[in-house]
């Protein structure tokens, strides 16, 4: 099939299911009117649909005509908790609710790729599954979920794809990282407990404010002393709270942290000595730490042959200036990673600056272009012809 050609047909049909879209963002697991939208679109494309109880997952499966393997692609729903500035026409109508991460172009992407292999379906290889999902941006994310309910199982899905917009490369092109290409997203509470005491008599308490100062410090030298040079990791202490005034020695401190990594060891390594510095600093100081730690979204990583039919895919569609390759990962999150530890998977990203226009992802005025909504619909169509070739 011409898939540039089917693209086209298309095209115009999905920037008016991205505006709608958008005018009506949806928070995480709140995408009621969005996944309606989805499931009535791929319905009545012929699509057969799933949905979940206590969920706005959607899942569409079509069969096509010729033998090929089964691929999942996969689009994110949910928008923030941002207050739209910028100035389009389509403009968020849901007040403080904003399509600020572009998952409205995701979606409309999506729907627009299921649409033309619908069309199409007697020339498609194998078997497609349309992964719709909500609550990318809020962990656990709904990806997890999905995984759980067998989204990738009966039939087998072999390979999974997914894109995000990056307004830092021009519509029309796209740009593809193998590896790692997002960050395992961390975290803890550390809650330090000393011994009230009135600030002038220090020598009847133990000054929470005093054990939290050094464990800060220790925190702070995590990173340099524990992680390859060559590898990445990231310890934030993004808060710090404890005591009333000035003259009361703190018994507690409470600490918030952000710890970002890329290779698995390297997660467990940062976890085991943070608990460590936590607990063994405020007990040389004669008080407690206890730490609450969590796991968020591992890491994406990008397998070679998955990265390589996106390539492949790439170069029979778009000229090769279109084509980028990422260098390096980002410490930033993205729940894509939980289906791409269950099968090979590649995680592209889609031009779409708008020209004159800088903000970045989840600002504001965040507004990435409709012109790359049809480069993301030859592309996801393409990877299903390539993965079965
Ligand atoms: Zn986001
Ligand atoms: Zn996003």
């Amino acid at each position: 099939m011409d898939i540039k050609k089917a693209a086209q047909e298309i095209v115009q049909q999905a920037i008016e299911w991205r505006h709608t879209i958008h005018r009506n963002p949806e928070l995480a697991n709140e995408e009621y009117e969005t996944a309606a939208l989805v499931e009535k679109v791929l319905t009545e494309a012929g699509i057969e649909v799933t949905r979940y109880e206590n969920s706005t997952a959607v899942l569409g499966v079509l069969t096509g005509g010729k033998p090929g393997k089964t691929i999942a692609l996969r689009a994110d729903m949910d928008a923030l908790p941002i207050t739209e500035q910028a100035d389009v026409p389509y403009r968020s109508q849901n007040e403080g609710v904003m399509h600020a991460c572009g998952h409205d172009i995701h979606t409309a992407v999506l729907m627009g790729a299921a649409t033309v292999l619908a069309r199409y379906r007697s020339e498609v290889p194998g078997t497609v599954k349309f992964l719709f999902q909500p609550a990318e941006e809020v962990p656990p994310g709904g990806a997890k979920d999905m995984v759980a309910n067998g989204v990738l199982k009966n039939p087998d899905a072999e390979y999974v794809f997914g894109l995000h917009v990056t307004v830092t490369k021009p519509v029309g092109c796209i740009e593809t990282r193998g590896g790692y290409s997002h960050a395992n997203t961390d975290g803890c509470t550390i809650t330090v407990r000393g011994k009230g005491a009135h600030g002038a008599y220090p020598h009847n308490g133990v000054d929470a404010v005093q054990v939290g100062g050094h464990i800060i410090v220790g925190l702070h030298s995590i990173v340099s002393r524990t992680v390859d040079p060559i590898d990445s990791g990231v310890v934030t202490v993004g808060s710090m709270h404890a005591g009333t005034v000035n003259n009361i020695i703190a018994e507690t401190a409470e600490m918030k942290l952000t710890v970002r990594t890329l290779l698995p060891d390297t997660r467990e390594k940062l976890k085991k000595r943070i608990i460590e510095v936590a607990e063994h600093t405020a007990l040389a100081h004669g008080a407690t730490a206890e730490v609450d730690y969590w796991y968020g979204y591992p890491s994406v990583y990008n397998s070679d042959v998955a990265v390589n039919i996106v390539k492949n895919t790439a170069q029979t569609l778009l000229s090769e200036d279109q084509i980028y390759h990422r260098d390096q990962p980002g410490m930033g999150g993205e729940d894509f990673a939980y289906f791409a530890q269950e099968i090979p998977g590649s995680f592209f990203y889609l031009g779409a600056k708008t020209e004159g226009d800088d903000a970045p992802a989840h600002n504001p005025r965040f507004n990435p272009s409709d012109d790359s909504i049809v480069t993301g619909i030859e592309m996801m169509v393409g990877v299903v012809f390539h993965a079965s070739k």
